[in-house]
């Protein structure tokens, strides 16, 4: 496999000095089988994608039937049953009226299209100057030139680009009076400028598993609502069980204008996004006016074989193991990574859901303990200044205690 490695030029990597990446024979439930025979448990699902395990048998079906039946086709003036059934199922589980599916093939895609649904929003309704954000700090959104601009700007990943794009407000989420009060007042100074604010509720993710409380969605929704501003859920990450609710939107009970949904939504097979809007969102765009449409359309969007695999994917959360799956893995979390409070330069360990953090005082070096991961038979890569663990739902007890022993022994080490 090597052979070709010159050619490939990977992901956040240095491609002088990196290592080289480990080559992967298969994969089989939990388990990542590498070339050399070794066989890895997976903590991070694939970047929080394979929430079944791999190779799930029931969505694997859904695929080659869907593969002898129609692989691809043009959604442009075509569609077909998979993609119905899915928008439906999707509207269905959402809370409120996130009804209006529109399908891409990427997270940072769909947070595009959700902010081109913003800002056309207000042009439809005859409202000029509302041509820009408001997101948070320590927030990931995408890397993408647009989705970066509502990143958090100091995380370093994106800082290079700084003044390509337009700024954005950034500001720190409302965890209290005080925060909320700072948030209110860059509402009033700017709110007329503002299509939409953006938040990964409950978890910031890939800006290092920070967790908030409901608290903080319910002051965004008052907020939104008083300075007339859309309010997008990004949850590309918390979609589909992670947090312990199905959805962080429905399980908080704040209910946001435009949502959006990535990694499991296939269950970890075939890339498929979606931004889904809601009716009052929809409305704006639905007229006699062609020049009201929402022009947007990706090549490859709602792919049949995506979309088969993400209906069968919803089969499985529909079959509701995961719930008690989640909150046994939390348990095994908690119980399996406490001992890293006492490390040194550990500041912090918190679990939420099926969601494990030990955190750090600084950066870590992620080859060098993805490397050491690996020789004791896992599968982690650290972010910054987090090894955290997000393994597919349906790991076992025995592996999820196989899992946090790595994680002890590597950093104690
Ligand atoms: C991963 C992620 C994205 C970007 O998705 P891609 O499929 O990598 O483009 C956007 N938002 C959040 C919250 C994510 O976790």
């Amino acid at each position: 496999m090597a052979q070709g490695a010159p050619h490939v030029w990977r992901p956040y990597c240095q491609m002088k000095t990196a290592r080289p990446p480990l080559p992967v024979a298969r994969t089989e439930g939990v388990r990542i089988v590498l070339e050399d025979g070794r066989s890895l448990i997976d903590g991070i699902a694939s970047w929080w994608t394979a929430c079944h395990g791999y190779n799930h048998p029931h969505i694997r079906q859904a695929i080659v039937r869907q593969l002898e039946a129609a692989p691809h086709v043009m959604f442009g003036g075509l569609a077909h049953a998979p993609a119905y059934r899915l928008a439906a199922r999707l509207a269905a589980m959402l809370p409120g009226e996130l009804d209006h599916v529109f399908f891409a093939e990427s997270g940072s895609v769909s947070v595009e299209i959700a902010m081109k649904m913003a800002l056309q929003y207000w042009i439809n309704r005859g409202i000029r100057g509302r041509t820009r954000f408001l997101s948070f700090a320590g927030g990931y959104h995408g890397d993408t030139l647009a989705t970066m601009t509502v990143c958090d700007p100091e995380e370093g990943m994106h800082s290079l680009f700084a003044g390509v794009m337009p700024g954005q407000h950034i500001a720190p989420l409302p965890r209290d009076a005080a925060s909320e009060a700072a948030l209110e007042a860059v509402l009033e100074r700017h709110g007329g400028e503002i299509a939409a604010m953006l938040v990964e509720p409950r978890v910031q993710g890939a800006g290092g598993m920070l967790f908030h409380d409901d608290a903080v969605l319910a002051r965004l929704r008052r907020l939104a609502d008083a300075h007339d501003v859309l309010l997008i859920f990004d949850e590309i990450f918390t979609g589909f069980g992670r947090t312990g609710d199905l959805f962080a939107c429905q399980g908080s009970g704040v209910t946001p204008d435009i949502v959006t949904l990535s990694k499991a939504l296939t269950g970890g097979t075939l890339p498929l996004s979606a931004a889904v809007a809601s009716r009052k969102v929809f409305e704006a765009f639905w007229s006699d006016d062609p020049g009201a449409a929402l022009m947007h359309g990706p090549t490859y969007m709602a792919n049949p074989l995506a979309c088969a695999a993400a209906n069968a994917s919803l089969d499985l959360f529909e079959a509701g193991a995961w719930k008690p799956d989640v909150a046994r893995i939390n348990r095994g979390l908690a119980e399996g990574l406490a001992p890293c409070r006492d490390l040194p330069g550990v500041t912090d360990v918190r679990t939420l859901g099926a969601i494990g953090v030990v955190e750090f005082d600084a950066p870590v070096d992620v080859s060098g303990l993805c490397a050491r991961f690996a020789a004791e038979g896992v599968w982690i890569r650290p972010m910054g200044k987090v090894v955290y663990l997000t393994p597919p739902l349906v790991i076992g007890d025995d592996d999820l205690a196989i899992l946090t022993g790595a994680v002890v022994r590597v950093l104690k080490a």
